[in-house]
């Protein structure tokens, strides 16, 4: 079989590139190891409740009107999908919890700007100074090296909290490095976080995105071959020739894109680029439970769609050295968005995501790795009950579930179950090999916005030119 196109993994960078490269006429075919789309942000079903794996919120909302040169807005018309498709709704407004100060915000940015004011009122002019500077910054040039996203931080602010409170959502929501980040990388955070906020599709949040990728890639004429992985590369003279599926049969394309991770591309290629044992591979876990409580969740005046927490005033992102850290993480209500009348109800949840080790989760005896989850979740909610003052939310759950670092390398082959992969990006897509190119995760731009641009914009770099 011959292609002009192939992508590796059916995730939202996989789809996007797919659509792309459909909507110019190409052949191309999308090969996706697993039964299902969406790679890290996809869907279960379990007693009767369809449950996503990863969705809090989307970020990088845009407003229908007047929104034109926003990514969300660009993304939507480079995929040819109509803004009202996805019905989205915007966000009741998050907040940043430290034990001395907790700072709010929404999808208008004049609120966060307040509330640092408020609750910092020496660094509120060194705040407007460090926001004009991040308007006028280029965080998609392809060729930035890495910058401490700290080091540009300590020039601006001189508050190492407000450093600290800055950077643990975007951390959470964007960070393949411990402790701190790469200064574009930052930028593409702040701005799809606290500039553009964010917001949740109606309906089966993700399943309502999925379906409609899904149906703009196959009614565009692309290919979409699930449970059919790759897994060889044959390569000639620096060129990728063949591909290897793991049903054994060989497939032919032009060129390659692949989301499956950098090194977890390289893998796959029967020759590697000098360095290759030195790329440094994903640390960073999550553990990402999640309960279904119904209208009981609604009795303790939660109306916060997410709070980014940290148990002590000194900020740590690092990998953990037991099984878990519960002294930051993330609480979701996936409910707390400003739905309208008539909208599909969304299943009244709470979601909390914290730092995992994957050394202690990936390889341990079945009954043992059980053991280890379940006390992890109980303690967990135990957290859970103590930041937002719901009680006994395991007891009075309809359903509970936890995936670990384990969970996500089954579920996506990411080397150590690392959600954002390697802290080495490769901006350009590039690899050794002339016809194989890299998009998502492992090309730098993360989250479910982030990896569909990522795959449009490789796909139109390297695959339509
Ligand atoms: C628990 C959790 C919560 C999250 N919450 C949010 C959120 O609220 N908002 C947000 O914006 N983002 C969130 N994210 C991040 C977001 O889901 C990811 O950044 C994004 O989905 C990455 O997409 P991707 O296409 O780059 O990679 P992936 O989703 O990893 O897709 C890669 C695909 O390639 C497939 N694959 C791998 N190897 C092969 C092979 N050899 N052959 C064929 N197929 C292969 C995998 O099965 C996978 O489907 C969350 C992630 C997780 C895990």
């Amino acid at each position: 079989m011959k292609y002009d196109s192939v992508i590796i993994g059916g995730g939202l960078s996989g789809l996007a590139a797919g659509i792309r490269l459909a909507h110019f006429g190409q052949k191309v075919c999308i090969f996706e190891k697993h039964t299902r789309i969406g790679g890290l942000n996809s869907y279960y079903q379990r007693k009767g409740f369809n449950l996503e794996s990863g969705l809090h919120a989307m970020t990088n909302f845009a407003p229908k009107t007047g929104a034109k040169a926003l990514p969300l807005s660009k993304l939507l018309r480079q995929l040819r999908i109509p803004y009202d498709t996805l019905k989205l709704r915007e966000q009741n407004y998050s907040q940043i919890r430290f034990p001395s100060k907790t700072l709010r915000f929404s999808n208008d940015f004049s609120e966060f700007e307040a509330s640092v004011a408020d609750k910092f009122p020496k660094q509120a002019d060194n705040f407007i100074r460090f926001n004009e500077y991040i308007r006028g910054y280029n965080e998609v040039s392809l060729t930035d090296k890495y910058v401490s996203a700290k080091e540009v931080m300590a020039s601006f602010l001189d508050d190492e909290q407000l450093c600290d409170m800055i950077l643990c959502p975007l951390m959470y929501y964007g960070s393949a490095v411990e402790d701190d980040m790469d200064f574009s990388q930052f930028v593409i955070m702040y701005k799809s976080i606290f500039f553009e906020g964010f917001c949740r599709p109606v309906g089966n949040g993700i399943l309502e995105i999925l379906d409609t990728l899904e149906e703009r890639y196959t009614e565009s004429g692309g290919e979409l071959r699930l449970g059919c992985g790759i897994a060889g590369v044959v390569s000639k003279d620096g060129k990728a020739v063949e591909l290897i599926t793991t049903k054994g049969e060989t497939i032919q394309a032009n060129r390659i894109l692949s989301s499956a991770g950098n090194i977890e591309t390289l893998n796959l290629c029967d020759t590697k680029p000098a360095g290759f044992e030195s790329l440094p591979t994903g640390e960073l876990g999550y553990l990402e439970t999640l309960a279904i409580g119904g209208d009981y969740l609604d009795q303790f005046g939660n109306d916060q769609t997410i709070t980014f927490f940290s148990e002590t005033d000194k900020f740590r992102y690092k990998k953990p050295k037991g099984p878990y850290d519960l002294t930051s993480g993330v609480i979701c209500f996936p409910h707390n968005f400003q739905f309208e009348v008539g909208d599909t109800p969304v299943d009244k949840t709470i979601r909390i995501t914290a730092l995992a080790n994957y050394e202690h989760w990936i390889g341990k005896e079945k009954s043992e790795y059980k053991e280890l989850k379940a006390k992890a979740t109980t303690e967990v909610f135990k957290l859970a009950e103590k930041l937002t003052g719901i009680q006994k939310i395991e007891k009075n759950a309809q359903l509970i579930d936890t995936i670990t670092p384990k969970t996500i390398l089954n579920y996506t082959g990411h080397i150590h179950g690392s959600i954002y992969g390697s802290p080495h990006k490769v901006k350009d897509g590039k690899t050794h090999l002339d016809n194989l190119f890299i998009c998502g995760t492992d090309q730098g731009f993360l989250g479910i916005t982030g990896a569909m641009l990522s795959g449009i914009s490789m796909a139109n770099l390297h695959l339509l030119r």
